[in-house]
């Protein structure tokens, strides 16, 4: 029996991994978990999963009334009792499923204590890369990633040598606007880019498939796990979100993983590693259905927080941390009204070249350049407000 830890329990992934694992409850249980300000679903939770022994919640205010009707919980509270938790012995895989770079701390905490980590959260290997790279160097303990594409690279590697690996190649849906130029980009809003065309995600993952931020995190995020340098990672628009990722070998042999659209899949094989298991009510792909798969070539012009990631990944040091910062902070902004579309592009572009570059990192160095990078994104948004 795997004990798990969940972190970002309410979440898309969060709720996914509650469903994979009440799907295998002879297998894995969740042990602690972490819900953010959603209390309701807590208790809903804690329904499903008698199992659960510590929670931690974003409120300390929340904390009495819980602790009264859960004696037997620990509770804990705020992005400090996450990490609390993060040390605790009991768990051995932690499932990081919290959006942002609030989550690298987490990760870190795990890995430091010999705990294996399934990886849903960006920003610790977008922000976090060589701190995360440096703790895996330096602990027992493994990454496995969630996120579709590089759990689809991670097949495909299987059975292969690193040393045989030609590129990889990273598939993009292209977000909601991609039949869109720039100049047709001015003018839309939220509620226009949360319309994604293939994956129903959570808000700031599917604004940053519009702008590709999210793709170009996605490279970085291959680069620390699969140990590739960035010129040898690719991405390539494909339409139908069927193709998850590619890896094409020295020989030119490509191998590709596909199936639908369903997160259950890679949060289930980061947990059951090297076995697959049967996932209850998934749908296999029919390939008598689908008559073609189309692919268009990714645009560092028309996508310029994609060109942005490969400079700024390949630079390392702090600027992972300031690039999310900013667009942690940027996409908010958009997603109250409060800036256009266009100008988080220009926000985060201007936050990366406006905070002072460091190499050398420590976790104090990428929690200050993530504070500068929204400070200047804040200054941005009073000069350029709607
Ligand atoms: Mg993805």
């Amino acid at each position: 029996m795997k004990k798990l830890l969940l972190l970002g329990a309410s979440g898309s992934i969060g709720t996914q991994t509650v469903d994979v694992v009440l799907h295998h409850k002879n297998e894995f249980c969740i042990i602690g978990l972490s819900i953010g300000y959603h209390i309701a679903k807590l208790h809903e939770l804690l329904q499903q999963l008698p199992s659960v022994k510590r929670v931690c919640v974003a409120e300390k205010a929340a904390l009495p009334a819980l602790q009264k009707e859960y004696p037997q919980i620990h509770f804990y509270s705020g992005d400090a009792g996450m990490s609390e938790l993060c040390a605790w012995s009991e768990y051995d895989v932690l499932v990081n499923a919290v959006v942002g770079f609030r989550g690298l701390k987490p990760t870190l905490t795990a890995l430091e204590h010999d705990k294996d980590v399934a990886l849903a959260n960006k920003e610790s290997l977008v922000a976090g890369g060589p701190l995360v790279k440096a703790a895996l160097a330096k602990h027992h303990a493994h990454l496995y990633p969630i996120d579709s594409e590089h759990s689809a690279i991670f097949q495909c590697l299987r059975g292969n040598e690193q040393s045989e690996v030609d590129k990889l190649i990273i598939t993009a849906s292209g977000g909601s606007f991609r039949d869109l130029d720039r100049g047709a980009l001015k003018n839309v809003t939220a509620k226009d880019a949360l319309r994604h065309p293939n994956w129903q995600m959570g808000e700031r993952i599917t604004i940053d498939s519009a702008t590709m931020m999210n793709k170009g995190f996605e490279v970085i995020e291959a680069h620390y796990l699969f140990d590739i340098p960035f010129d040898r990672i690719e991405t390539i628009i494909h339409y139908e979100s069927l193709i998850h990722s590619m890896v094409q070998f020295q020989d030119h042999a490509i191998l590709a993983q596909l199936g639908s659209p369903d997160m259950r899949l890679p949060i289930q094989y980061a947990l059951t590693y090297p076995h697959r298991e049967v996932i209850i009510g998934s749908q296999p792909l029919d390939f008598s259905q689908i008559s073609s798969l189309h692919f268009k070539q990714t645009d560092f012009h028309r996508y310029p927080l994609l060109k942005l990631a490969y400079e700024v990944g390949a630079r390392g040091g702090n600027g992972g941390a300031v690039m999310n910062g900013a667009d942690e902070a940027a996409v908010a902004h958009f997603l109250k009204g409060n800036i256009s579309f266009i100008d988080i592009e220009t926000a985060v572009i201007k936050a990366v070249a406006q905070v002072p570059f460091k190499q050398d990192v420590s976790l104090a160095d990428l929690v200050e350049a993530d504070a500068i990078a929204r400070q200047c994104v804040e200054l941005f948004v009073e000069r350029n407000s709607l």
